[in-house]
């Protein structure tokens, strides 16, 4: 596994107050990482400084074999780079099939809109097979978007992220307001998509979090506050203190 993404001595305040500080983070290739901490502990602002929404006041978030610093860069050129974000509230072409909205997303890799990467497709019929079969749609591909499950909905936006084939996915609380079976396979697809990418999964339900069986970073008031298995980071006595806000 190589090192995908490194953040090191990242701050951001807002109006003097310090949102991320002196943050070091490190996720490989392939990999999948869970991000938890309490409301307010930076996890939003640490996916909107990956994807290039927030810009740190200070350090550096590396990218890729290059080394390119993502400081700087626009948020349409990180996307380009790799990096997916899902974030909570799906959003899919409510008119559209199911087929419709896989097949917009493979025709036009990385950015919907981006014609300079439009990528002609001759055997799209296939991945958008595959793809759905990945997601657990395959049965819904003739159905009209907006007729979908909220959890189905969550899918079809997964899918239609690793249609672009990200280096690195940011998932923001996929399992929130999902049934036990939709959390079950939304794990199943998240793993599934991490044996050939980096993921990166923001969750406040440990229990899913626990299914995803992967290395655990705790944030906490803009830091790192610990790393590891999830039994090894809800041991430690500052996780215990802060989540208990003692
Ligand atoms: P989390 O996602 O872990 O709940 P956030 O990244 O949303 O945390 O927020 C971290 C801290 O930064 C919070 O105290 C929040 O109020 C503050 N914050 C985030 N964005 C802004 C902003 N645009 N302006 C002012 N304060 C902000």
């Amino acid at each position: 596994m190589s090192t995908l993404l490194e953040l090191s001595g990242v701050s951001v305040s807002f109006d003097g107050f310090k949102a991320i500080n002196n943050l070091a983070f490190q996720i490989g290739e392939p990999e999948m990482r869970a991000i938890i901490g309490p409301n307010g502990a930076g996890k939003t602002t640490f996916m909107d400084i990956i994807t290039g929404k927030t810009k740190p006041d200070e350090g550096r978030v590396i990218w890729g074999e290059k080394n390119i610093n993502l400081i700087g860069k626009s948020e349409s050129h990180i996307a380009r780079e790799g990096i997916g974000r899902k974030f909570q509230k799906p959003t899919v072409f409510e008119a559209q099939t199911v087929r419709e909205n896989l097949a917009m997303a493979l025709k036009n890799p990385r950015g919907p809109f981006d014609v300079l990467f439009y990528k002609k497709s001759a055997n799209g019929a296939a991945r958008i097979e595959a793809l759905a079969e990945q997601i657990n749609l395959t049965e819904q591909l003739p159905r009209i978007a907006g007729e979908l499950s909220h959890g189905q909905k969550q899918w079809l936006e997964i899918g239609m992220l690793l249609a672009q084939d990200p280096r690195l996915l940011l998932v923001d609380e996929p399992a929130a307001g999902m049934s036990p079976f939709e959390r079950e396979k939304t794990t199943e697809i998240l793993v599934e998509a991490a044996k050939t990418r980096a993921v990166v999964v923001v969750e406040h339900d440990m229990e899913f979090v626990r299914r995803l069986n992967c290395k655990v970073t705790v944030l906490h008031e803009g830091s790192v506050l610990a790393e590891g298995s999830l039994d090894h980071v809800t041991q430690n006595p500052e996780v215990i203190d802060v989540y208990l806000g003692r």
